[in-house]
């Protein structure tokens, strides 16, 4: 068992709140840091079906990515969606802690995890947030060798565990130099060209951004939204379980397995 408190301190370490964006809302977002915690889900979105599973897996506590506050909220309605999920978690006794730009910039974080995953090599920062600090979204490396968009693709599927991915096909050159932003990236398309990237991988990728890649000769990557961002629902609850061991406290953790991507191919 640990206190709320403590397993906050854990993410804390990884995530502090602070590299946050100013617009973002990371943090407790329900439930109280005193509370006892023996099993925690890991998960990029708090949903129902989320809660559900929370509730009979008997989690105490939600680790999100996506924070499911950001704006005043005006009216806690339990005939409507978010009212009846709160419910939910408070009737249970459920505490929700969203780690989300911070995670997205620390080290280690979604943008590591993402360049881990394609085999990025030599990783620097991409979309600076603060200069002082080197603190960056997104990140720039290199493949080991250089390769073709294609080869590219395949290493991006079967790091990413997905079946499609988009592409648009802005230069003819081989691939070496890969910009990433993992989720909604595709406002740094010019970015990534301007940084002389080969290849932007992101999500999120609109008709005119992709129209943006190729008049600036950049190949571009949409691997959703999701893609990019789940697989650090498992290094999340991995850093919980290695962290909870060290300090010798009892603590399952276990990762949202329900969740898919909203898109499907067909
Ligand atoms: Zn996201």
């Amino acid at each position: 068992m640990m206190k709320c408190q403590t397993v906050m301190d854990i993410l804390e370490r990884l995530a502090p709140k602070k590299m946050a964006e100013d617009w973002d809302n990371p943090g407790l977002l329900a439930g109280s840091p005193q509370q006892e915690v023996h099993k925690v889900m890991t998960c990029l979105d708090v949903s129902i079906p989320v809660v559900e599973a929370a509730i009979k897996e008997s989690v105490d506590m939600i680790v999100a990515h996506h924070p499911m506050i950001f704006k005043g909220v005006r009216h806690l309605r339990t005939d409507l969606y978010d009212g009846k999920m709160f419910q939910m978690l408070l009737s249970h006794n459920i505490a929700v802690y969203a780690a989300h730009t911070n995670l997205d910039i620390a080290e280690g974080g979604v943008n590591d995890v993402l360049a881990q995953a394609v085999g990025l090599e030599k990783i620097e920062s991409f979309v600076i947030t603060d200069a002082e600090k080197g603190f960056s979204l997104g990140r720039i490396g290199y493949l080991p060798q250089v390769k073709s968009l294609d080869e590219f693709v395949m290493d991006v599927k079967k790091g990413l565990h997905i079946s499609h991915v988009r592409i648009v096909r802005g230069s003819n050159k081989p691939v070496r130099k890969v910009a990433l932003c993992s989720g909604a990236g595709a406002d740094f398309v010019s970015k990534a060209a301007f940084k002389g990237a080969d290849v932007y991988l992101t999500g999120d990728v609109k008709y005119h951004e992709a129209q943006g890649a190729v008049q600036q000769g950049i190949n571009l990557i949409d691997a959703g939204h999701f893609g990019t961002e789940f697989p650090v629902v498992q290094v999340l609850a991995d850093y919980l379980t290695a962290e909870a061991a060290k300090m010798k406290k009892d603590l399952e953790v276990i990762t949202d397995n329900i969740s898919q991507d909203f898109f499907e191919f067909c």
